[in-house]
């Protein structure tokens, strides 16, 4: 079987994580800590960045920190990977679900303003697919109503929007670790701050609320443990001195899938905008039933069946469990994130991916096309 994801560990990985054992600093404080989030705000163009257990307390993090309050609406788009909405919910805010652009695949910041109503406090674009949602639109809107932005660039590692890094365009941006990501350290995340007043909030709120000036266990808030250990960040220190290389060979992959599947009646590719570097995650491609002749359900199986992994696209938030009612009374249409979440598909996606593995999947395509 051909899995969809397989973490790069060829580098430094093993040496740097036996270094952290050996060193006995395998907690929460320690030298590849230090190191990682001074390199990742750095290559981030972020002023500064805390490394955080996953991307999912990441934005929760992000959300504490901007002191969100319950009842507070943030606007964030329909297709998204579910943590986006349920940090939201961790606060007791209200996700309010705005459709995506068809041209980006991210939230369409044309449709914000009508989402807008005197409760907004904030919008979570989303760099979808590791492509970057257009920044300068919604800063644009956020900054005409008063509202706060976090950036979630979980899937979209250094990706840039007219030239400016993922993370570097909002307060505070978001990041994962996990192990499909681009980078990972197994599991993991990181919060960017360009606005420093945040900082040190939000370093409390991810050591239990600890103020150490005020002496030892003085915890004059209640926090979180939210910490990375220092063993994860060895492993990250090793990805940041490829990630230039890991992001080129995925790019090659992505070019080399979208080369020998063009022109399959129906199958159609993720969108790049002019202005958009996007930072190469998961390979997308969707599958029109008319043109194609079998749907995305049926082409996923008959890749199954030929021993090849594929993912569906993310189901829209409103048609998950715990958010139909919430986006049923917004009432809101959603009908690209309904059509992508429907028709889209993501192949293998990883640096070990060979040639022949390429020229496999995508021959299986073709002859599913044909038949
Ligand atoms: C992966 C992901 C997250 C959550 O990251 P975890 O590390 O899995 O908690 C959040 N948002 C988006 C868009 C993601 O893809």
């Amino acid at each position: 079987m051909i899995p969809v994801a397989i973490p790069d560990l060829s580098g430094n990985e093993e040496r740097y994580v036996t270094d952290a054992v050996r060193s006995t600093w395998v907690s929460s404080s320690g030298a590849f800590l230090e190191r990682f989030e001074a390199e990742f705000a750095a290559r981030c163009e972020t002023q500064h960045c805390l490394s955080a257990a996953n991307g999912t307390v990441a934005l929760h993090l992000a959300l504490l920190a901007l002191n969100v309050q319950a009842g507070d609406e943030v606007l964030m788009p329909a297709l998204t990977y579910i943590a986006t909405a349920n940090a939201v919910r961790y606060m007791g805010a209200v996700p309010v679900f705005v459709d995506v652009d068809p041209n980006t695949w991210c939230i369409d910041p044309t449709k914000l303003a009508a989402a807008i109503t005197n409760r907004t406090t904030g919008i979570i674009p989303v760099h979808i697919y590791g492509h970057p949602a257009d920044m300068d639109a919604i800063n644009a809107v956020a900054k005409q109503h008063g509202l706060w932005v976090v950036e979630d660039a979980a899937e979209a590692h250094f990706a840039k929007y007219k030239g400016r890094t993922v993370g570097s365009m909002s307060d505070i941006a978001t990041f994962s670790f996990f192990g499909n990501k681009v980078l990972t350290s197994g599991e993991g995340g990181a919060v960017t701050f360009n606005d420093s007043s945040l900082l040190d909030h939000a370093r409390s709120l991810r050591g239990q609320g600890v103020d150490i000036s005020q002496g030892r266990y003085a915890h004059p808030i209640i926090g979180y443990n939210y910490r990375l250990t220092n063993v994860a960040a060895a492993l990250l220190c090793a990805q940041l001195e490829r990630a230039d290389e890991m992001i080129s060979r995925r790019n090659a992959i992505f070019s080399a899938y979208e080369e020998r599947l063009s022109g399959i009646p129906g199958i159609g590719f993720q969108p790049v905008a002019h202005w958009a570097q996007r930072t190469p995650w998961l390979f997308c491609l969707t599958v029109d039933k008319a043109q194609f002749g079998a749907t995305r359900d049926d082409l996923a199986i008959y890749l199954h069946k030929n021993e090849v992994e594929t993912r569906p696209l993310f189901i829209g938030l409103h048609q998950q469990i715990p958010y139909r009612k919430l986006a049923a009374k917004q009432g809101t249409p959603l009908p690209v994130s309904e059509r992508l979440s429907a028709t889209g598909l993501n192949l293998p996606t990883f640096t070990a991916l060979s040639e022949q593995q390429i020229d496999k999947i995508c021959d299986l395509i073709r002859a599913k096309a044909q038949c």
